[in-house]
């Protein structure tokens, strides 16, 4: 994502009531940060923020943490979200320390349009790849369930790959996920190459949680 310096950052992020400061502290305790136990999905890179404000408005039964790294980007999505909403929450973090932040309660994870570190020697920073997986072992609840849509047709290929040999199950795997299904709730990215007429690459990846001994 190509990033511009948002002016007042600082202050947008600091008077947001969504941003959930030192969002540590309620690991295993999100169900009372909700103050209820229906289901978290989380959305990695949500970027500006309209897949998961929308998916948070159509379902009320549903509460939604976004995940995005920075400032600037979150100083543009932080201010779309209607005043009243109180099934989202969004916390400014990278990725990589995410088992530092949830235990065994999260049902499902989305990851949209993730950056796809093309280089070979980088792939262990895709949110895919291994090193991902082993820390998302720890936040699923009972299943570990992870819905992926990408424009990059090698990143989608390597997920599949990194899922499978990972122990997941895939399905609902498509190659134009636009041209299957309709009234799709989409990101930012996701309208643009629809836009240019590109396909969109889809899975959901499914895993039971190991139960530890
Ligand atoms: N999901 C959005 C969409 O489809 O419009 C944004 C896609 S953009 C290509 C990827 C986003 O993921 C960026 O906003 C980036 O800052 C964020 N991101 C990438 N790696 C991340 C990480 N490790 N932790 C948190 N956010 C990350």
């Amino acid at each position: 994502m190509r990033l511009r310096n948002v002016k007042n950052k600082e202050k947008i992020l600091e008077s947001s009531k969504y941003l959930v400061k030192n969002a540590e502290q309620n690991i295993g305790r999100w169900d009372k940060v909700f103050g209820n136990n229906n289901p978290i999905y989380v959305e990695i890179g949500m970027g500006k923020g309209k897949f998961i404000i929308e998916n948070a408005l159509s379902n009320p039964n549903i509460n939604f943490i976004g995940i995005e790294k920075y400032d600037s980007v979150l100083a543009k999505s932080l201010p779309k979200i209607p005043n009243d909403l109180d099934n989202l929450l969004i916390i400014r973090m990278d990725a990589l320390n995410i088992e530092r932040i949830f235990s065994k309660e999260i049902d499902r994870l989305y990851l949209n349009f993730s950056d796809p570190w093309p280089k070979n020697r980088h792939h262990l920073r895709r949110l895919s790849s291994r090193v991902f997986l082993e820390k998302y072992d720890s936040i699923f609840k009972d299943v570990c369930e992870i819905y992926q849509r990408t424009d990059n047709q090698d990143l989608y290929i390597y997920s599949l790959e990194s899922y499978s040999s990972y122990g997941y199950t895939l399905s609902d795997i498509s190659f134009d996920l636009h041209k299957e299904k309709e009234g799709l709730i989409t990101t930012e990215y996701e309208d643009k190459f629809v836009g240019k007429g590109m396909p969109i690459y889809a899975v959901v990846a499914r895993k039971c949680v190991q139960k530890s001994k």
